[in-house]
């Protein structure tokens, strides 16, 4: 799997979580960090994403926001 990059705003590792939202009905993907930047990503409504793809969904929407690419 793709790593996360560090934060953009304070350089440290952010965290990866997976929650059920409630108010959206959905599972979703969050990545976190300290400094309180992150990103959501919500799975689709009609069918269920597998986690490993909402994952790297994730993933990649926050290594584009950080900056750089190399995939
Ligand atoms: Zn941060």
């Amino acid at each position: 799997m793709t790593k996360l990059k560090p934060c953009p705003f304070c350089g440290k590792q952010p965290k990866m979580l997976n929650e059920y939202m409630f108010s959206r009905a959905r599972e979703a993907t969050q990545i976190v960090c300290k400094c309180g930047s992150g990103i959501i990503v919500y799975g689709k409504s009609s069918k269920k994403f597998n986690d490993e793809e909402r994952e790297s969904t994730a993933i990649r929407a926050w290594n584009t926001r950080v900056g750089d690419r190399d995939d």
